[in-house]
């Protein structure tokens, strides 16, 4: 028997493990299963070229063995074993990068930060330390004729003596500590394995205890703890549409169905299997609208769970899909820091980001009864993905669906196919805050009027697409506010009379606007698209939408001071009554009532308040009484 040391920062590492109250000790077991596997798979190549190389022991399985009054956990392979040289080189250093780094990271780690950063990323064999006081490895490699032990308390030093295992593989025996006692159960065994290990693709065995119909152990049998075959990594056509329902349900215990699932196998620079799924419904169990909430497919490495939501291979904005990612090009033993920074799970994120896409686009085509249903309880998410995705915000627009003037509910696809003047390349919307209040706008009677859709952006979250969306396509959003609007072309004679009134107008306007004072307003102008309406209040174009602005003032920020321009309607009697007046007395006080009337009406109108409510419903009032006489 020869007393060797471990390697200097092995001993770190170890020491670092064996003291940490890490409360996620359980991933000891992922871990031994994993290399397990991994030299099963070692085997499997080298029969491919040695023929005589596996011998009669060619049945791969990993099995388990556990003993409750040793507190004993041993698990045993058929895989490759290791050489005397390969056990000091594989379990006396750290010759791992992805170890190395950690080691790294752990070192300029904080107390508490050191638990994270273990988190759910295993450091390999050594894990075993955790939970383990002792170590046993027999093992047993074709390359050589003796078999070897290896033994460790984790601490400063191990030992390798000769052993009499015949048979190819791996041995580990755990001396499984007081404290950790329960991971010597059944139960917790099967519970482990479930969780972490179902999908390796080798069976795990365990003697199982047989009961009778009282709960009495009757003998013992050896059962397959693992189900193996996991369905995103079977072929498309072998998964009936069931079995994805299924597996659905159990991912996100929504039992309602989903929209659609997204089943890919994509080989290229990045291999990954993935299975996405679009809900419909809204989930009873999860808000899967909170961002705060943790989210993202399950991440399975070479068939083991190393996430549970990693959120780095979907975009926030989609934070509704569920769903699992395989690969095998990123390594088991990375931490967490690096993996954020991992260009695969990037490329991986891009390529799922696309085909949630095209899939949502497929469903709103072929499948629009059920996409609607999906629009009702998600739309919100699809447009936030417009005001983050910079690239593909277009895409996404072209996701959603408004309510428009016209009472129908379309896309901006839609809404352009319905135009009868395409040649104009505008797309009117209004922005308010409920539909109501968009609805009562003056603005739209020229609309109503020329029969020209308007998409109402009534919900608070459109001032966001509003925003940063400001075209689509080929085509420009314009608010039905915008100056530039011709709807209908005007004759010469109209022109000439619009000039006309114009000019007739301009002292009064003029005296309305000092009247309201030229603190409040920039200028009073005359609209004759109005219909009925007295007047409103116009947000020249390229300033902050008035909708915008107040959300923005709500969320504390400093928006630059905005006078509005008052517009009045010449068509109107009320205008028409205050210009007479004007003519006879402009100094009276009725006009210049009605002058402040006209503006606070429109604010009114817009924002649904204004400063000096008592005083205007004390002129209310007043008009009121004249209405009574
Ligand atoms: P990793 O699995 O990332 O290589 P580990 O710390 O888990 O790191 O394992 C270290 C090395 O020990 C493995 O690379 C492998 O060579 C060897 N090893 C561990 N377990 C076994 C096993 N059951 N059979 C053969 N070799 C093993
Ligand atoms: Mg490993």
């Amino acid at each position: 028997m020869t007393q060797h040391n471990f390697e200097a920062e092995t001993g770190k590492v170890l020491e670092l493990l064996t003291h940490s109250i890490y409360s996620n000790k359980e991933i000891f077991l992922r871990e031994l299963i994993s290399n397990a596997n991994d030299a099963i798979d070692k085997a499997r190549i080298k029969a491919l070229t040695d023929t005589g190389y596996l011998g009669d022991n060619s049945e791969f399985q990993i099995t388990l063995r556990r003993d409750e009054e040793k507190n004993l956990l041993i698990l045993e392979d058929n895989g490759v074993g290791m050489s005397e040289d390969e056990l000091h080189k594989n379990l006396g250093t750290i010759a791992k990068s992805g170890t190395k780094e950690f080691m790294d990271k752990l070192k300029q780690a904080k107390e508490n930060a050191e638990n994270n950063l273990i988190g759910q990323f295993g450091v390999g064999f050594y894990s075993a330390f955790m939970v383990a006081d002792k170590v046993e490895v027999e093992t047993k490699s074709n390359e050589s004729k003796k078999a070897f032990k290896w033994t460790s308390d984790g601490k400063s030093a191990y030992e390798v003596s000769d052993s009499n295992k015949t048979s190819r593989g791996t041995i580990i025996t755990l001396y499984i500590d007081e404290a950790n006692k329960e991971l010597v159960t059944e139960w917790k065994v099967k519970d482990l394995i479930k969780k972490y290990s179902n999908y390796v693709a080798v069976p795990i065995k365990m003697d199982i205890e047989q009961k009778d119909e009282e709960g009495k152990v009757t003998g013992v049998q050896l059962e397959q703890l693992n189900d193996m075959k996991s369905i995103w990594t079977k072929s498309k056509t072998s998964v009936k549409d069931e079995e994805y329902k299924e597996f659905y349900k159990t991912l996100t215990m929504d039992f309602k169905e989903p929209l659609a699932h997204i089943h890919n196998n994509v080989e290229g620079v990045v291999s990954y299997k993935s299975l996405l799924y679009i809900p419909k419904d809204k989930n009873m169990f999860v808000n899967m609208d909170d961002p705060n909430r943790e989210f993202g497919p399950k991440l399975y490495v070479k068939n083991v769970l190393i996430l549970d939501n990693c959120k780095d291979l979907l975009p926030v904005w989609m934070r509704f899909i569920s769903g699992v990612v395989e690969t095998s090009d990123i390594p088991l033993n990375v931490s967490r820091e690096l993996l954020q920074s991992n260009s695969v799970l990037e490329k991986i994120k891009k390529g799922l980001t696309k085909k949630v896409i095209w899939e949502l686009q497929k469903n709103l085509k072929n499948n629009s009864e059920k996409y609607d249903e999906f629009l009702v309880n998600y739309a919100n998410q699809l447009k936030e993905g417009i005001y983050y995705e910079q690239e593909g915000k277009a895409d996404i627009a072209g996701l959603v669906k408004f309510e428009t003037l016209q009472g129908k509910k379309v896309t901006f696809d839609e809404y352009i196919e319905s135009l009868e003047n395409k040649e104009k390349k505008d797309i009117y919307f209004i922005a308010g805050k409920s539909k109501t209040e968009v609805l009562g706008s003056p603005y739209l009677e020229q609309f109503r009027d020329a029969k020209v859709d308007v998409i109402l952006m009534s919900d608070p979250v459109d001032q966001f697409v509003v925003q940063v969306l400001k075209e689509y396509k080929e085509y420009t959003l314009k608010s039905v506010t915008a100056d530039d609007i011709v709807l209908t072309e005007k004759s010469e004679e109209e022109t000439k009379k619009t000039e006309e009134t114009k000019k007739d107008f301009s002292d009064f306007l003029e005296l309305t606007k000092n009247t309201i004072g030229s603190a409040k307003i920039e200028k009073v102008e005359l609209n004759e698209k109005l219909g009925s309406a007295l007047g409103a209040l116009k947000t020249p174009t390229n300033w902050v939408d008035p909708q915008m602005e107040k959300m923005m003032r709500a969320m504390g920020q400093a928006v630059p001071e905005q006078k509005r321009i008052l517009e009045l309607n010449p068509n109107n009697a009320l205008v028409q009554s205050m210009k007479e007046e004007f003519g006879k007395d402009l100094k009276s006080e009725k006009l210049s009532e009605m002058m402040n009337y006209s503006y606070n009406q429109a604010l009114l109108l817009e924002w649904g308040e204004i400063e000096d409510m008592a005083g205007f419903v004390q002129l209310l009032n007043k008009f009121a009484g004249k209405y009574m006489d």
